[in-house]
């Protein structure tokens, strides 16, 4: 059995101003009495303003957990809760204000987040909000759970695996076999088009490197003081320009080319080249615009190792044509997955899939609809307290003074948040009783879609009462 795979979180606190749900304030009518210390099992209440013990000092209201307690029993009805005004401009019609909020919570202290008042909204949505998994397994929860006894493996491969065995006369292996990588989480991180600072990036690449697993820069993104990390990295390189990389490439796991016309029809002689080279994995990245199934089965059909389907940072596909409704991610890949699978040649490439991935959940349920594993990178910035506004168009606002956080700082806060996603993994996993994640990959059979059981249950009925003559 492998090494259980354990990420080491650390409570990290940012003294930056970021966006909560509800801004806890504590009047001028407070008496100093100190009841809400005794009552508030978060200690968002203390005692302490400018040094003296006696005064209560500000709320820290990104640690309360709305349970409202302290507000009922405060003897002199000094504290108040209002809907905080920036918590409701952040985000858009994808990134939904409480995702800041859990995402940021999450970095803090690696733990899942606990509503204390309940979870009170849809139980269903657009894209993988209308997925639910088939947690029937829950019933067996200390046997199962991520506490429990048996193993869960949260490890994924990536590379190339041959469909079948090949033997000579002499029974001898004819095939020839692949390398392939394996990471300890289905998840790795992309940060290719984002331009940010010295220490956000040292910072991503260190939390890559002690999670295990790869970040995606571009080639020029590299600095000479990653080298120590250097395993870790992806870069993606202009696939005409292997030559002038070779050092890079020779010193890396993988490298990255983007696609395009051309690429697909050298992909064999780009690979052989990246081989000589040494034993380095080819991901060809892709944007998921429509019918990106057939290309990705091309590309597979000729040799490609690992292709990463890029979709819109907000769960859909990319370039729809004019008025034409875009797909959700979660039908983009499963669209690549199938197609894959009609074509025999799904077990043969590794699909990377991005686009849309905000929350823990929405790594196994990508998993289900078909991606061998996800890319991420939006949640790993808003763990530093980066904003996002949709609108008008997509808007990154880091947060004032992050330049100056620490590298450690930066990296402890991206190892906690992918502490808690690991968690939530384990914990669906577990429910769902599937012991590896590598069997999560298309098993759509154990998802509930929102929009098939609708129609199966309402559908017929509507339609019946259009043809009703009156
Ligand atoms: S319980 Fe109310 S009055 Fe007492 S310290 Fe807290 S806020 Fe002030
Ligand atoms: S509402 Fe609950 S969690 Fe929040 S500060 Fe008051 S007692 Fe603490």
């Amino acid at each position: 059995m492998p090494k259980k795979y354990h990420i080491e979180t650390k409570i990290t606190p940012l003294e930056l101003d970021f966006i909560y749900k509800f801004r806890i304030e504590r009047g001028e009518n407070c008496i100093n009495c100190g009841k809400c210390t005794k009552v508030c099992i978060y200690e968002v209440h203390r005692r302490g303003r400018d040094g003296d013990p006696r005064k209560m000092a500000q709320p820290g209201t990104v640690s309360c957990r709305n349970c409202f307690r302290c507000i009922q029993e405060c003897p002199r009805g000094a504290l108040e809760k209002s809907l905080d005004r920036d918590f409701l401009n952040i985000g858009g019609s994808y990134w939904k204000p409480d995702m800041f909020v859990t995402l940021w919570k999450q970095a803090e202290d690696g733990k899942v987040p606990v509503t204390g008042a309940g979870y009170r909204g849809p139980f269903t949505g657009p894209g993988f909000d209308g997925m639910w998994t088939d947690m029937s397994e829950i019933v067996r929860p200390t046997r199962d759970g991520i506490h429990g006894r048996e193993y869960i493996s949260t490890s994924v491969e990536l590379g190339r695996k041959l469909n079948h065995l090949v033997f000579d006369e002499n029974a001898q292996l004819v095939s020839k076999t692949h390398p392939t990588v394996d990471i300890p989480i289905p998840i790795v991180f992309d940060f290719v088009h984002e331009k940010l600072a010295p220490n956000v990036k040292a910072g991503i690449v260190k939390a890559a490197a002690k999670l295990n697993t790869f970040v995606v820069l571009s080639a020029n993104d590299i600095t000479p003081d990653m080298k120590g990390d250097i395993k870790n990295i992806i870069p993606v390189v202009p696939y005409k320009d292997i030559d002038a990389n070779q050092d890079l490439v020779r010193s890396v796991r993988a490298v990255a080319f983007e696609h395009d016309g051309e690429l697909e029809k050298s992909l064999p002689a780009v690979i052989e080249k990246v081989k000589k080279l040494g034993n380095v994995l080819t991901i060809v990245r892709i944007p998921a615009t429509r019918s990106v199934e057939d290309t990705v089965l091309k590309l597979a059909q000729t040799g490609a190792e690992i292709i990463h389907v890029i979709a819109d940072y907000r769960g859909t596909e990319i370039n729809t044509a004019g008025g034409e409704k875009p797909l959700l991610s979660r039908d983009v890949i499963r669209a690549v997955h199938l197609k894959l699978v009609d074509e025999r040649v799904r077990d043969e490439v590794t699909i990377l899939f991005s686009g849309g991935i905000a929350m823990a959940e929405h790594v196994p349920k990508a998993m289900i609809c078909g991606a061998d594993l996800t890319a991420i990178d939006i949640p790993l910035l808003i763990a530093i307290g980066t904003r996002l506004y949709e609108e008008p168009e997509k808007i990154l606002v880091f947060a004032e003074g992050v330049e100056s956080l620490s590298v450690n700082t930066v990296t402890q806060r991206m190892v906690n948040l992918m502490g808690a996603w690991h968690s939530q993994l384990l914990e669906v996993m577990g429910a769902m009783g599937i012991r590896e994640a590598r069997r999560l990959r298309g098993e759509t059979g154990r998802a509930i879609f929102y929009e098939e059981i609708d129609a199966d249950t309402f559908g017929k009925l509507f339609k019946k009462s259009e043809t009703v003559s009156l």
